[in-house]
């Protein structure tokens, strides 16, 4: 019997995985689920992290190289970055319309709320820690930290993704600037590498099925052993169907709008080329971890240019993500409601400016967008505390960014691919 496709083993793995950790959540083994299945989550986790450095370091400079005329490289990251900030805005525009429209904040009752912010407020103590970093180094240090110092300590970091990025393209500039004869065995050193690195994400996906098996069946046996959760869920009912509307309103419109516009590539093509890559995105909550199947599937089903892929998707990993500012425009605005604080249309804009930069500083892992969110809580005078509010569902929230974050990118790419390249 044929095996179904891909993205079909993925879509059972996953199911398959709910369906185990609610069993074992209603049975009260969820203990068993997370000694013997979990780790294997981890572990192919691990497995796409690892793989992540070698393939964005290889490919951009096989990609750099495919550029023949460096001059093209402006253009190109030109076209990248507008894009980028372009659908950034309508995310937070769409997230503030759409708050604004629900409300979910205005029925919050008080008492849920003092009870929310007890319950979490060790975990939110901790968030705003992490956040503090942030901001006394100031805007511009996320450009002072994509020059790396020392190579070698770049490529032992996965946070630090953009330095190797920064490497690989002055590398590849480099190569390119000098004869080809010159760099002839370097070149086709690195063409060799990227053969073989893609390989291993072949490699790495055929365990995928499994992989996000065990994820999804840790998540949800311990979420339906927490107890109480659903509850929790239902009185942040409101406030997740708004982050989730507003998540859906840019994969369902503004992308395929983008894409009918810009490119000539069918919508429901689209998604199903790039299927696996969401899917990784949701049960891993991590665009960098998805990273490699992004690529991927953007250069071997949609035909999307190395040259293209290697340099927006790894860039865009880490600096757009239109569904982490989505949300974190509806969070601020719900917090906002929730503790009767009326925001001003001079607030509500500084929300658009600081969930860009938020958006740019978050790391593509699970939970960067909420520690992110704090600053921009301060930013207009509401407390941090107010984080404790919308905990309980924040993880199942990040899947849901995450696989915009990643569509976003991927649309991005696809665009500039037939920008830059506009007579096929
Ligand atoms: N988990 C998200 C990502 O990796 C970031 C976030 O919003 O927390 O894209």
């Amino acid at each position: 019997m044929k095996k179904p496709a891909l993205h079909w083993q993925i879509i059972i793995g996953m199911i398959a995985g709910v369906l185990a950790g609610l069993l074992a959540g209603s049975l009260g083994t969820s203990a068993f689920i997370r000694v013997w299945i979990s780790p294997f989550g981890t572990i192919f986790i691990n497995l796409l992290k690892l793989i992540a450095v070698p393939l964005v370091l290889v490919s951009l400079i096989v990609g750099m190289s495919n550029l023949k005329d460096i001059s093209r490289l402006s253009p190109m990251g030109t076209k990248t970055f507008v894009l980028f900030l372009l659908t950034t805005i309508m995310a937070i525009t769409i997230g503030l319309l759409t708050v604004n429209i629900i409300n979910p904040g205005l029925s919050f009752s008080p008492e849920k709320r003092e009870e929310l912010k007890a319950m979490y407020s060790s975990k939110v103590e901790e968030r705003s820690a992490m956040a503090q970093d942030f901001q006394t180094k100031g805007p511009l240090q996320f450009v002072v930290d994509t020059v790396p110092e020392n190579l070698f300590m770049s490529l032992g970091d996965n946070k630090r993704m953009l330095q190797v990025i920064f490497f690989a393209l002055i590398f590849g500039i480099a190569m390119v600037m000098l004869p080809e004869k010159q760099t002839e065995t370097v070149r086709k050193f690195f063409l060799e590498a990227n053969d073989i690195v893609l390989k291993i994400v072949d490699i790495i996906m055929k365990f995928a099925p499994y992989g996000v098996f065990a994820l999804m069946a840790g998540m949800v046996a311990d979420f339906s052993s927490g107890g109480g959760v659903l509850e929790l869920f239902q009185a942040l009912g409101l406030y997740s169907f708004a982050v989730v509307f507003g998540l859906f309103m840019m994969l369902l419109l503004v992308y395929p709008l983008m894409l009918k516009i810009f490119t000539k590539i069918p919508v429901k093509k689209f998604y199903q080329d790039i299927l696996p890559a969401q899917m990784l995105g949701f049960s891993t909550s991590s665009s960098a971890a998805a990273l490699p199947v992004t690529m991927k599937c953007s250069e071997e089903k949609l035909g999307l240019r190395e040259e293209v892929t290697s340099f927006c998707l790894p860039i865009g990993a880490t600096v757009n993500m239109d569904g982490t500012s989505l949300y974190q425009a509806v969070a601020a605005v719900f917090i906002a409601q929730a503790f009767g604080v009326d925001l001003s249309l001079g607030q509500q804009l500084t929300i658009v400016l600081m969930a860009t930069l938020a958006s740019i500083g978050a790391a593509p892992v699970p939970g960067a967008g909420m520690v992110m969110l704090i600053v921009i809580l301060q930013s207009v005078g509401l407390n941090a505390e107010g984080l404790g509010l919308i905990f309980a569902v924040d993880r199942i929230l990040d899947m849901f960014r995450t696989v915009v974050n990643i569509t976003s990118n991927v649309t991005v790419a696809a665009i500039v691919d037939r920008m830059e390249y506009k007579q096929t």
